[in-house]
């Protein structure tokens, strides 16, 4: 077993913009695992938000903690030995996790979808996201937002209700609302009436993540569905989450990967909870793993790959909205040949 890894900037259609931060770019790590000649991928987008940097990682994949590699069977005992090595840090945990489970599906000759009895043509739609912007660059994004069915807009912001204004007047597509916790108890009881006339399909995470109790008050007087996301990372925040949250956003990046995602939805689906699938902005490697999963769950906001302009890789692709998974061994991701940025395979 032979490991390596690469680095990438993708860089954004439109500057990222949600309640707390605003991106051209970011970098992402791609590991490599390589057994019998055959090579799985990953891909880490690390986060700020839980303390995560392209730094940090670096840092932690140069150094000697993979030199050696474990057995590669059975595959659970591996990635479990390899997440040991791997601190805390979820995005490279999910890296790993990506790599050995496209690895995997490789030697084996079966797409990860079968792998977890998920039915490639059970796919969701996903959302597609608009950002925080000014009312006049927000307009241009929904006419360039033709293509996709549902809309998934960021708030947090001063101008919350002329931004849903604005796009209502352009559009009436189902649209799920963002507030990456940017409000307080008292503007998130107000948003969420008001909202509830505008069609919306649902609130996620109105508050900060430290504000649990004050979620459970809200869920009490909101008029809409209300899904945790900064609030729930893996499958240990569900069992708090019932009574303050119809349903949860499960990431590859927060789980630590496939296996760790595959555990939540279970536990979710037994919780009674809603499930939506999402992504940071990741490139088509991370994205096409969590569609592997899409089948199973509720919504997708799956777009990461295609709010980027230098996506290195193929992947899962769309039809008029619908996630459509490659049929081939593994993720199913290929390198773009028209791509000459330095990835290595
Ligand atoms: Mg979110």
């Amino acid at each position: 077993m032979k490991f390596h890894y690469s680095t990438y900037r993708i860089k954004l259609r439109y500057p990222f913009t949600i309640a707390r931060s605003s991106h051209d770019y970011y970098d992402i790590i791609y590991v490599y695992l390589t057994e019998n000649g055959v090579t799985g991928i990953g891909e880490a987008a690390p986060s700020n938000r839980y303390g995560e940097s392209f730094e940090q990682i670096i840092e932690w994949v140069s150094g000697d903690r993979f030199k050696i590699l474990p057995e590669f069977e059975p595959l659970d005992s591996f990635i479990k030995k390899l997440h040991s090595r791997c601190s805390e840090i979820r995005s490279l945990k999910a890296a790993f996790d990506i790599a050995a489970h496209d690895l995997w599906g490789k030697l084996n000759d079966i797409s990860l979808c079968h792998h977890f009895h998920a039915n490639p043509d059970d796919t969701p739609i996903t959302s597609f996201t608009i950002g925080i912007d000014n009312l006049d660059v927000i307009k241009q994004k929904i006419v360039e937002a033709k293509p996709y069915p549902v809309l998934k807009v960021k708030l947090g912001t001063d101008y919350d209700q002329d931004i849903i204004t604005e796009i209502r007047n352009l559009t009436d597509k189902p649209i799920r609302v963002d507030a990456n916790e940017g409000w307080n108890l008292e503007q998130a009881q107000r948003m969420c009436d008001w909202l509830s006339k505008q069609n919306i399909e649902f609130v996620e995470q109105p508050l900060s993540a430290d504000q649990l109790e004050d979620m459970v008050v809200l869920k009490g007087s909101s008029p809409l569905k209300l899904l945790a996301d900064e609030s729930c990372l893996s499958s240990e925040d569900i069992p708090s989450l019932g009574e303050a949250f119809h349903g949860i956003n499960i990431k590859l990046m927060k789980s630590g990967g496939l296996r760790e995602a595959y555990k939540m939805i279970q536990l979710a689906k037994e919780s009674g909870l809603e499930i939506m699938l999402g992504c940071m902005i990741e490139s088509s490697v991370a994205v096409t793993a969590a569609t592997h999963l899409s089948p199973l769950v509720d919504y997708a906001d799956l777009d990461g790959n295609i709010l980027i302009e230098n996506d290195p890789f193929t992947g899962v692709t769309l039809k008029k909205g619908k996630l459509i998974l490659p049929n081939t061994p593994g993720l199913g991701v290929q390198i773009r040949e028209e791509s000459n940025e330095n990835i290595r395979d």
